[in-house]
């Protein structure tokens, strides 16, 4: 484990860090509460050891303050083991009551003290098991399955966050609704499982071409999300004037450059999308408005025969 121990006594500290080295495990000293604060603040530890007297700040308003400093997350909390000469029942109360877990005292044998820390080395992995499968909801919950693309939750939740910021700042922002262009008849002639094949690439697609026009620093911070079905959005936070429309004649080019043949495809024989997309200044409206009128275009360049971009 990765230790930090408390303790005002350099003499004390000392031995203890000898002994818990000893046991295999990592030791950060901190001489007093504030640098104890420091340090907790800067990196993860799987154990705080605390000694309860020290000058100033003791260690009970210490793990006060850490614990403060804490999330709410079960997989942030840090086991607190306050070390003290004067293992008295009121200050195990105290102790607890602040925010401590347990209490060893300083005469305690070695054996004890080893028996103690085994019992923390198990908590220390399961807090890691837990952290990781949080991680991997998180990821979960944040992605569209098929593609693997950010999924409509996810894409609300970003849109909301960069519209206040963008009206904060005043600058543009850009939207735009991508619709694959007669899909029903290419799972109708294809099948499903080639339909999500196809999916799935004019997925990579879009998010290689956006990511091309983040790279190229003509639309940073842009993203693309799978709104729904065979739908897509891109979103450019940060855009400047006409930025939207090279972007969106950039992916239907690329989409049909993919050349993945579609016979039902009317004129053109591969598979292509249609795109309606609008840039606004956030003064201007309301983010639902501008769905609206991304929507229209779309519905437009669909009229207008598909395989194109209609922009506003
Ligand atoms: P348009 O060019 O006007 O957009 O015509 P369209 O056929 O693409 O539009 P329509 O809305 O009629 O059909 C969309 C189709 O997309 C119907 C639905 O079965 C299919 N679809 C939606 N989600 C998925 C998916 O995850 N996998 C597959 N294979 N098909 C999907
Ligand atoms: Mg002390
Ligand atoms: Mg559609
Ligand atoms: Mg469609």
């Amino acid at each position: 484990m990765k230790i930090l121990l408390v303790d005002d006594s350099r003499a004390m500290a000392m031995v203890t860090t000898a002994r818990l080295e000893s046991f295999g495990h990592e030791v950060v000293h901190a001489i007093d509460g504030p640098s104890a604060i420091a340090h907790f603040q800067q990196t993860p530890f799987d154990l705080i050891l605390m000694d309860i007297e020290m000058p100033g700040m003791n260690g009970f308003e210490a793990t006060t303050r850490i614990r403060a400093l804490e999330g709410n997350e079960l997989w942030a909390w840090t086991p607190i083991i306050f070390v003290t000469a004067t293992d008295t029942p009121t200050n195990l109360v105290t102790a607890i009551e602040a925010g401590g877990d347990d209490f060893i005292s300083k005469m305690a044998p070695e054996n004890v003290l080893q028996a103690k820390m085994k019992a923390m080395s198990r908590i220390a992995a399961m807090r890691s098991r837990l952290a990781q499968a949080n991680t991997r909801l998180q990821n979960q919950a944040n992605r569209d399955g098929l593609t693997g693309l950010l999924n409509r939750r996810a894409m609300d939740m970003q849109i909301d966050q960069l519209w206040e910021m963008a009206v904060a700042s005043g600058k543009a922002f850009s939207l735009m609704m991508i619709d694959v262009d007669n899909f029903k008849k290419y799972n109708d002639h294809y099948g499903h499982l080639a339909g999500d094949d196809c999916l799935r690439s004019v997925a990579n697609c879009l998010a290689h071409t956006v990511q091309q026009a983040n790279d190229d620093k003509v639309a940073p911070g842009a993203f693309v999300a799978r709104y729904g079905g065979e739908e897509f959005c891109v979103v450019i936070p940060d855009s400047a004037p006409g930025v939207h429309v090279g972007v969106g004649l950039a992916i239907v080019e690329a989409v049909a450059a993919l050349q993945l043949t579609h016979e039902k495809n009317a004129d053109w024989g591969v598979v292509t999308v249609s795109l309606g997309c609008v840039c606004a200044h956030p003064a201007s409206g309301v983010v639902g408005s501008l769905f609206r009128l991304a929507d229209t275009l779309l519905y437009k360049a669909k009229e207008a025969g598909r395989n194109r971009c209609e922009a506003a």
